[in-house]
């Protein structure tokens, strides 16, 4: 059984945009081999937005070396890209943005959202690529409600909607660069479950919503993420309360990261080429609405 290394918590939060009020849970900047192959976490909300006929959210900007992976839990994010991506998900679904080579994207709240206002939260993550991806072509990956699978979890203890990887043999939708799994957990109170994790991989869930106490008896609550060992298998979770989790897991990508802003790399050079390239207009833009 792995046990919890760590807890892994925000220290505060910021504003992307005017759209998403957020707490970031970890980022490339400190340390980022505890969570390869994730490079960030920013979990929006939950927060309530009122009716307005504004567009809120971040317009026009790059990325380069990375995935970044938005899925809503309430309200409505609307995405364009330079690759001809773009889509408006709601709760359940899952935006899977490939930057990859170098994409220029925007990201709103969607605009019956905007409309009506409501309650809203949702996680953006960012997924890093290996070397030899890195410079791989740009991709879009919209995932809707209906293409996402759900398991039933031994013994009543709840339901795991699988986005990437593979529980019980059914497999996710996302296609991935290298392992992950990624799944949205809604765990029942007075249960205990005992979920697959491999030895070497990085396991880190994040808690959105409940109480759960982990095996050696430390007790977890919205938004906090025990950060697991890499030795043994499995993480077995003790449910004290209904809890939503979203479950991250993956294996290291053992490389040099650095990063700038938007830009993961490898190295410092990189770093330079990717913001002359983005001046230079490589990276694409936004084809105009029709
Ligand atoms: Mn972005």
């Amino acid at each position: 059984m792995k046990t919890a290394s760590f807890i892994q918590r925000s220290e505060g939060g910021h504003w992307v945009g005017d759209g998403f009020p957020v707490r970031t849970l970890f980022s490339y900047n400190d340390r980022p081999e505890r969570f390869s192959p994730f490079l960030m976490l920013d979990h929006g909300g939950p927060t309530r937005f009122e009716p307005t006929a504004q567009r809120r959210g971040v317009g026009q900007h790059p990325h380069r070396g990375f995935e970044t992976v938005t899925i809503v839990f309430d309200g409505e994010v609307a995405h364009r890209d330079s690759s001809g991506g773009g889509g408006t998900i709601g709760p359940g679904e899952v935006q899977w943005m490939t930057a990859a080579a170098g994409i220029v994207h925007e990201e709103y709240h969607g605009e019956r959202f905007a409309r009506t206002g409501g309650p809203f939260e949702m996680v953006q993550l960012w997924v890093n690529l290996p070397a030899r991806d890195k410079m791989a072509a740009p991709a879009y990956q919209g995932i809707t409600r209906d293409r996402i699978p759900e398991v039933a979890l031994p013994g009543g203890a709840g339901l795991a909607r699988i986005i990437a990887g593979e529980l019980q043999g059914t497999a996710g939708p996302a296609r991935t660069f290298t392992p992950m799994q990624v799944w949205d957990l809604r765990l029942k109170a007075g249960h205990s479950v005992t979920l697959p994790a491999a030895a070497g991989h990085t396991t880190a869930p994040l808690v959105l919503r409940g109480h759960l106490r982990l095996a050696d008896g430390q007790e977890v609550t919205a938004g906090q993420m025990p950060v697991f060992s890499r030795e043994g298998e499995d993480v077995q979770l003790e449910v004290l309360e209904d809890s939503t989790v979203l479950w991250l897991a993956g294996e290291p990508i053992d490389e040099p990261v650095v990063g700038y802003g938007p830009f993961v790399m490898n190295t410092e050079t990189e770093i330079h080429q990717a913001f002359a390239d983005f001046q230079s207009g490589r990276m694409g833009r936004i084809a105009a609405a029709a």
